[in-house]
């Protein structure tokens, strides 16, 4: 039987059914995801948004370069876990206070750090 996801808290369908090519990248998000939700305590972290298709990323007006493209951005409920524990879990960039998410990802290079406009 196929493993239901990378991790023992996320499975591949929560986090967006990357395809083969991506799930790599996928597992390295899902482990920094269970480091999030073991600082927040072990409460149960339901992902509003994962790995993203061209298709879907635009239908949700996603950034044309966006990491969820790539598997390397989750967006998790807001209120879940401050900026200072999605840091300490190693996420590298953050984006804050969207209307019902906050923007988490593995992203290489300099880190980022943004608040959604209200
Ligand atoms: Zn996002």
């Amino acid at each position: 039987m196929a493993a239901r996801g990378p991790t023992p808290h996320f499975t591949w369908s929560e986090l967006g059914s990357p395809p083969e090519a991506h799930r790599e990248r996928a597992g390295h998000l899902a482990r920094h995801l269970e480091r999030l939700r073991s600082i927040c305590g072990g409460r149960p972290l339901q992902l509003v948004s994962a790995f993203r298709s061209t298709e879907k990323n635009a239908s949700v007006g996603g950034a044309e370069r966006s990491q969820h493209l790539y598997a390397r951005a989750a967006d998790i409920p807001r209120g879940y876990a401050t900026t200072a524990q999605a840091e300490e879990a190693g996420f590298t960039g953050i984006g804050s206070q969207g209307r019902w998410a906050i923007h988490v990802d593995v992203r290489s290079g300099p880190p980022a750090r943004w608040t959604y406009p209200g």
